[in-house]
């Protein structure tokens, strides 16, 4: 499980260290209706520091709505959303809301890299763009999380000649390029051939294993049970049950959890 060291390396400067049991992000009373479909119902959520969190359960459940309101993607309806202490108020105007959102670096399952950029052009685009840093800094950058991806020599290629697999490392690096507070995976190994899905994951175990901050949407039970510090179970648009990866895969408490562990296992 994730150690003690500090914060996502991405080779800036890093915050002075905080306390072990900062929380990044926490939901209180988080609700989402899209019309009159109640989609995420009363989410308490609390992701701390150098935690890696799981988010399991059954397509349509509400992963994927929750981990885009905590990013404003997709705003609550109701309920309070704090990201490193700060409110994300969704009606605060734009400008207000980019530097929070910039906090939360976000990898989807479809990769959404920008197919007219080069890989590294793909990496330091926001770095230049929004930090404003210098452009041989954000190339150095580009290079090291391009190579801690073990993709250096891809750094000119454009994404359309990359496998899903590379693609999906260089959308890595470029989350970390921004040098985030925590990473939010919405299934990213899914649209993924099955003989490519392992070098994704393991470049997110050594995320893990460096102490990044991580909530994962995955389907791979075996991930979540090796790598993740607690697992969260999502039904219905509830969080049914949560806690250490070990007793939720083994004695499972919920009856739904269950049955969604006895169908994916
Ligand atoms: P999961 O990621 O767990 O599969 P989602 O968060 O994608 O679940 O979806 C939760 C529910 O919200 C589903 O019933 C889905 O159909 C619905 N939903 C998601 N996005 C929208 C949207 N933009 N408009 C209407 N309904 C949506
Ligand atoms: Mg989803």
């Amino acid at each position: 499980n994730a150690s003690s060291h500090p914060h996502i390396s991405t080779g800036l400067p890093q915050p002075p260290d905080l306390v072990e049991s900062e929380i990044i992000i926490q939901t209180k009373g988080l609700n989402k209706y899209f019309g009159d479909k109640h989609v995420l119902k009363d989410i308490n959520f609390a992701v701390r520091k150098q935690e890696v969190v799981a988010l399991i359960g059954p397509s349509g459940s509400g992963k994927s709505t929750l981990i885009r309101c905590l990013n404003a993607l997709e705003q609550a309806s109701s309920g309070e959303i704090y990201i490193q202490g700060q409110k994300l108020d969704p009606y605060l105007p734009v400008k207000q809301l980019i530097p929070i959102r910039r906090e939360l670096g976000m990898v989807f399952q479809n990769f959404n890299l920008f197919p007219h950029m080069t890989v590294l052009q793909n990496v330091i685009e926001a770095p230049l763009l929004v930090r404003k840093i210098p452009r041989d800094q954000a190339v150095a950058l580009g290079e090291k999380l391009l190579a801690k991806v073990g993709l250096s020599e891809k750094r000119d290629v454009y994404p359309s000649r990359l496998s899903g697999g590379q693609k999906q490392r260089v959308a890595i690096a470029r989350a970390l390029a921004m040098q985030p507070r925590a990473l939010l995976f919405d299934e990213p190994t899914s649209a993924l051939d099955p003989e490519l899905v392992g070098e994704v994951l393991k470049v997110m175990k050594d995320l893990a294993y460096e102490g990044s901050t991580m909530v994962v949407v995955t389907h791979e039970m075996q991930f979540a049970r090796d790598v993740s510090d607690r697992v969260v179970f999502m039904s219905d648009g509830m969080i049914v049950e949560e806690g250490d990866p070990e007793e939720l895969f083994k004695q499972p408490k919920n009856k739904r959890t269950q049955l969604f562990l006895e169908r994916i296992l």
